[in-house]
């Protein structure tokens, strides 16, 4: 593996491998690696002939009074994990690489923000937009992997990829858990021991919300919001940001609950909010007879 740090080394080496007719699979992550990034890794070196993982915490998606300073880093740690799952190169800029001067242009963001995480963060998606647009002009990736744990995201991304018609290929990958449930996230090392004991109830109440719909037994998306939260309420100590149900991957509003759907839950506790979400195909007979 190799380790580089300069947007202009990184396009020479990348082009140079392009024209070997070699394919580029990127993925992009904040850091603090775990085995859901590890996944989207091995699912890039599944599909493509280099893997190029990007590191960096980009504060323009973060807001004020949100965690910038306390999201957890460790190069060295990072490095080895990279290594070891066969990243074939970690770019890590600076911060002042990424960002050497205030940026004339940005990215904003107009469709599917005004629900779940962009209406709880605003801004939020305008600073990933601009930072993956940004990186995947460094990288010129083929593939680009990003994990369904950030569903939004993936619709984000997709939209902005369709909107600049860009030849980069989007692939979503599946929400990597702890043994108890919990989605992995970096940010799962700064709940508390109490908090990351209850957390696992948040995927419990979402599993046992989509077999209940599955089987028929809410016919509106309202009914299954309304479940979800009380028994969420009931099981968990962490104030409820949102527990929400739209059409996936469009965001819009569903009704009449059928056709793909999104079951989607943000919680806030001392150290971290935690997201999680399942999304699955409601057909319209299930549940009758
Ligand atoms: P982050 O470092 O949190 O910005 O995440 C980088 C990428 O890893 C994003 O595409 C995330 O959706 C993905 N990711 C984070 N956690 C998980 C997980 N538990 N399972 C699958 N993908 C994940």
């Amino acid at each position: 593996m190799i380790e580089i740090n300069r947007i202009s080394e990184l396009k020479d080496y990348l082009k140079s491998e392009k024209k070997k007719g070699k394919t580029v699979g990127f993925v992009p992550t904040m850091g603090f690696l775990h085995e859901g990034h590890l996944k989207l890794v091995e699912k890039a070196k599944e599909g493509t002939d280099i893997t190029v993982m990007s590191i960096f915490v980009n504060p323009l998606q973060f807001g004020e009074g949100e965690d910038f300073e306390d999201y957890p880093r460790d190069h060295d740690r990072d490095k080895r994990l990279a290594e070891a799952h066969g990243v074939d190169v970690l770019f890590y800029p600076h911060i002042s690489e990424m960002y050497p001067g205030p940026m004339s242009a940005t990215l904003t963001v107009h469709e599917g923000t005004e629900v779940l995480c962009g209406a709880s963060r605003p801004g939020h998606f305008d600073g990933v937009a601009t930072v993956v647009m940004k990186l995947f002009q460094a990288v010129n990736p083929d593939y680009a992997y990003f994990g369904m744990k950030d569903a939004q995201q993936v619709a984000v991304i997709k939209r902005m990829v369709s909107d600049y018609h860009m030849d980069v290929r989007v692939v979503p990958v599946d929400i990597v858990r702890e043994e108890d449930g919990l989605a992995k996230s970096s940010r799962n090392v700064n709940l508390t021991e109490s908090e990351r004991e209850e957390a696992p109830q948040i995927y419990k109440t979402l599993k046992e919300a989509v077999t209940k719909a599955l089987s028929g037994e809410f016919q509106f998306s309202h009914e299954l919001e309304s479940w979800t939260r009380s028994k969420l309420e009931k099981r968990i100590s962490g104030k409820i940001d949102y527990v929400s149900v739209y059409r996936f991957p469009e965001l819009t509003t569903l009704s009449r609950l059928e056709g793909d759907v999104i079951l989607a839950v943000a919680v806030f506790y001392s150290g971290a909010r935690l997201i999680d979400n399942q999304t699955w195909r409601q057909g319209e007979m299930e549940g009758e007879n």
